[in-house]
């Protein structure tokens, strides 16, 4: 089975934590997460070693907003 639906990640994705616009999409075999930069960062240890697949756009973040968005 292919899985490469790696759609751009858009203001309609929101943090599954707080809510806020989502960065990084965490491809689960059975489903999916969203985070923004600071939850990605913060559940990193939590799905890096079962995630199939991390869409990582942080980069737009930082592009848009500057460094200081990163914390
Ligand atoms: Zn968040």
């Amino acid at each position: 089975m292919n899985t490469s639906t790696t759609e751009p990640l858009t203001v309609a994705d929101r943090c599954d934590r707080c809510g806020a616009q989502a960065y990084v999409r965490v491809l689960l075999s059975e489903g999916e997460l969203f985070f923004c930069a600071h939850h990605a960062r913060a559940h990193a240890p939590a799905y890096e070693d079962v995630a199939v697949e991390v869409q990582d756009e942080t980069e737009k973040l930082l592009a848009e907003y500057g460094a200081g968005a990163m914390r």
